[in-house]
């Protein structure tokens, strides 16, 4: 226990430090206030409570990748959470003569975890920073062509790491010497130690001829430098990054959960009172967006996976979190206090970053602590193109034949049936009552390649017996590319057209052979009124082949392997149907490294497809084709129009006599 002097000296550190504490994270409050949006309800957060609890607690989302990384973390981590009971109980033995839980089984059993936890954060932190410091491992740094904010470039990332891994260390440190001291105190006394804490009671040991007087300004000594660690860190707190221990929890518990990864939110064009549109400066974001800076622990996990990034483009999507936080370090009275802060684009990415990205939602799927730098892309996108009026001219030609003739192909609307050439495709007026209404898509009326899969499916719908009925001409795009590209206004265009004709149809159920469209009719059309059940090609095939309505077997030319659009297995979840279509045709799949929800993109999403790919020191569609390769596959078989076009030009260029083909297209073969 303590002295009198001792308990009112704390009492006056605990003062001072919340009051500096206090201060510093109202600026972070009112900083993060200036972002858009409303916060959640009660009720929201009341529901999402046991969710985001049980993430937080058990770390989930860090598991998915770099696994030995990810059990350092978790000793440190789960270390972390059950010292908030270990402080409470030093504080409450420094100040009352107790042993904290008292001299039984349950005492022994904290004694216990505290001592195991209290090793397991130091080897933790110690790994940490021997990975930084004395391995410097590479995915920790950024490629030279990356914007960063200064204090980043000359070692900004590396002070922060350093100073809470001190912190780290001191603070578990000195408690464990500290309870090293009270145990040979009480060795000195009874002549036992505590055989409860095995590590602890090792380290008194080494104090076996000191006498009680440094024992005891050993022990008090330790309680000091352990519990005002933390006090003299607090008000620091929110200006490291170690701040991610309590952002990551309110991002668990603030962010709506998504029906998918890549529901964007929409712009109100109703409203006339509304002068801007998208993203420019920090305070245009949504609030959570700027809570996203403080919650990055800067792991660079969403850098590994992103395409760009690994395709030499200038884009870092880590960079981006880092960079904003860096800022608003640097800024944080004027921000709290209302001032404008500069454009983005002057200090987050460059421009050509911006326009790198292809909205695959790697980074958004693998970030520990919830993080959607993607979003900010798209938003951003939005204001170059709405109030800017800048962006990469090759998108004019798209967005003209998606204004003019409802396909970014810009060819006749009159021609969208054309591709059926003498095959009879019933449309909706000549079957009403159709079980599915089959959503073609652009690619498949229009792209000649991806023609042969709509032939394909519809060989495989007419021997199956399914009734179906397309929309024909009043089919127009759905706007996912006007989306992601930034043209929210085209977008709506052909959104709300497309429900005013689909809620005259009322479709029982709307099939598509393009994960693109799948994820804007199922998941963002809801956003104006159009509700629909939305399921792609390969998960139609896969119930007609339970039905035992199709069956077949399929033959190729060599080992076959499955490349996952990003928007049917990572946006959309679905990484079963396609594989179990082809596993019922007798096909065994070669299985990349990157596959199912982790799938690696094949460049032509987010608006890519119509443009020519920002400079790089590789192309998407090529790095994945070699991955492809690298299976064995002489057969690559996708599950999307655009996959298709960039993994047959990748094959096309290797020229290795590696085939290409949509899922529908291998069955339709197999029926003869
Ligand atoms: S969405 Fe994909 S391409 Fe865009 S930043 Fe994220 S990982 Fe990179
Ligand atoms: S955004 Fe997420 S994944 Fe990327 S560096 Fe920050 S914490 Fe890591």
């Amino acid at each position: 226990m303590l002295t009198l002097i001792e308990k009112l000296l704390f009492l006056a550190v605990v003062a001072t430090a919340l009051y500096f504490a206090w201060r510093n994270f109202r600026l972070v409050y009112l900083v993060i206030r200036r972002g858009t949006g409303d916060f959640p309800s009660r009720e929201q957060i009341v529901g999402r409570l046991v969710e985001a609890g049980v993430k937080w607690l058990t770390i989930r989302p860090i598991w998915k990748t770099r696994p030995v990384a990810s059990v350092f973390h978790g000793l440190i981590a789960w270390s972390f959470i059950f010292y908030l009971l270990v402080n409470a109980g030093d504080l409450l033995q420094g100040y009352f003569p107790i042993q904290f839980l008292g001299d039984n089984p349950i005492g022994s059993l904290y004694r216990f975890l505290a001592d195991i936890l209290t090793v397991a954060a130091l080897v933790g932190m110690l790994y940490f920073l021997a990975r930084r410091f004395v391995l410097a491992a590479p995915e920790l740094s950024y490629r030279e062509n990356i914007m960063l904010d200064e204090k980043v470039k000359s070692g900004g990332i590396r002070r922060d790491s350093l100073i809470v891994g001190l912190f780290i260390l001191l603070h578990v440190g000195s408690r464990f010497l500290g309870e090293s001291f009270a145990i040979a105190l009480e060795r000195a006394a009874s002549g036992h130690g505590d055989a409860a804490q095995p590590f602890a009671n090792a380290a008194s040991l080494l104090w076996g001829g000191m006498g009680t007087g440094a024992l005891t300004f050993g022990q008090h000594a330790g309680w000091w430098l352990a519990l005002g660690a933390i006090l003299a860190f607090l008000p620091y707190f929110p200006y490291t990054k170690h701040f991610h221990l309590m952002l990551s929890g309110i991002n668990f518990l603030t962010k709506p959960k998504r029906t998918s990864l890549g529901a964007i939110e929409p712009e109100n064009f109703e409203d006339e009172t509304i002068e801007s549109f998208g993203v420019a400066r920090l305070e245009d974001l949504p609030w959570s967006h700027l809570a996203d800076a403080y919650a990055c622990i800067m792991c660079n996990r969403c850098q590994d996976v992103c395409p760009a990034y690994v395709t030499g483009k200038e884009l870092s999507p880590s960079a981006l979190e880092v960079n904003k936080r860096y800022y608003i370090n640097g800024h944080m009275e004027e921000i709290a206090a209302g001032a404008e802060t500069p454009l983005l684009l002057q200090y987050v990415m460059s421009e050509s970053a911006l326009w790198a990205c292809t909205a695959c939602g790697a980074c958004v799927d693998i970030c520990p602590v919830g993080n959607e730098p993607m979003f900010d892309i798209l938003y951003m996108r939005r204001h170059q193109v709405l109030m800017e009026n800048e962006f990469p001219h090759e998108f004019q030609t798209a967005y003209r034949g998606m204004e003019r003739n409802g396909n970014p192909w810009n060819l006749s609307r009159r021609d969208r049936m054309k591709w059926a050439g003498d095959m009879e495709i019933p449309t909706v007026d000549d079957n009403p009552d159709a079980d599915v209404l089959w959503w073609v898509g652009c690619a498949p009326s229009y792209d000649p390649r991806a023609q042969q899969t709509a032939l394909a499916f519809a060989k495989v719908l007419n021997h199956a017996g399914v009734n179906y009925a397309v929309l024909g001409e009043m089919e127009n795009c759905t706007g996912d590319s006007a989306r992601r590209s930034g043209r929210e206004d085209l977008f709506y265009e052909l959104a709300t057209g497309n429900i005013e004709v689909l809620n005259e149809v009322k479709p029982k159920r709307i099939v598509v052979t393009c994960p693109h469209c799948l994820h804007t009719l199922g998941k963002e059309y809801g956003q104006y009124g159009g509700h629909y059940e939305v399921i792609h090609h390969t998960q139609l095939l896969s119930e007609l082949v339970a039905d035992k309505k199709l069956s077949y077997d399929v033959h190729t030319d060599g080992k076959v392997t499955f490349h996952d659009p990003c928007y049917l297995g990572r946006h959309n979840g679905i990484v079963d149907a396609p594989r179990s279509v082809l596993e019922a045709g007798n096909i065994h799949i070669e299985e990349m490294p990157r596959h199912g929800k982790q799938s690696f993109c094949c460049g032509a999403g987010g608006g890519q497809m119509w443009k020519e790919e920002e400079p790089g020191s590789a192309a998407v569609n090529k790095v994945r084709y070699d991955e492809a390769r690298a299976t064995g596959a002489k057969t690559i078989a996708v599950g999307c129009p655009f996959c298709l076009t960039m993994m047959t030009d990748a094959a096309n260029s290797a020229d290795e006599g590696v085939v290409v083909k949509d899922v529908v297209e291998l069955i339709a073969e197999s029926l003869g």
